[in-house]
């Protein structure tokens, strides 16, 4: 299991309040009941649970965060916040971590590394659509 580094100013670090900042959110107030999880539609096609992109960002992990495949599968239908004990929205925080990239040029995709054969099965609408969001 990879090490995770901890210490105070990991969680002050700009990224983490700029999530803050954007999401209007405060993840200090989860306490990891899993039921956002347990009720999230995209849950078993994500590659880490909801409330674990939580407990990331509670350990100042940004970076794990954002490499994450969860924040993109999340559909923003909100079913986490209404189930949630401690009222946090969970999809403002998935979008803030969006926008993050998005506002970054963080490049996700590679055209490069596309197969051929995906390139000429994919939709074409849905290539585009992810060069525009996914390249810088
Ligand atoms: S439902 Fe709320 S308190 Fe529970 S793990 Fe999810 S975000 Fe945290
Ligand atoms: S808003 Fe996103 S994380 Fe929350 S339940 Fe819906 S798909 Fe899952």
């Amino acid at each position: 299991m990879k090490e995770i580094e901890l210490s105070r100013s990991l969680y002050t670090a700009p990224r983490i309040e700029y999530v803050l900042e954007i999401s209007g959110e405060n993840v200090s107030a989860c306490y990891q009941c899993g039921k956002c999880s347990a009720g999230c539609p995209s849950y078993s096609a994500m590659d880490i649970s909801p409330h674990s992109v939580i407990r990331l960002l509670q350990l100042g992990q940004i970076e794990q965060v954002l490499r994450t495949e969860a924040i993109w599968l999340c559909a923003s239908c909100q079913t986490c916040k209404v189930r949630c004990p401690k009222g946090v929205d969970l999809a403002r925080i998935m979008e803030a971590l969006r926008q993050i990239i998005l506002r970054e040029n963080i490049s996700i995709t590679n055209p490069s590394e596309i197969a051929e054969e995906e390139l000429n099965n994919l939709p074409q609408i849905a290539l585009i659509a992810n060069f525009r969001k996914m390249t810088p």
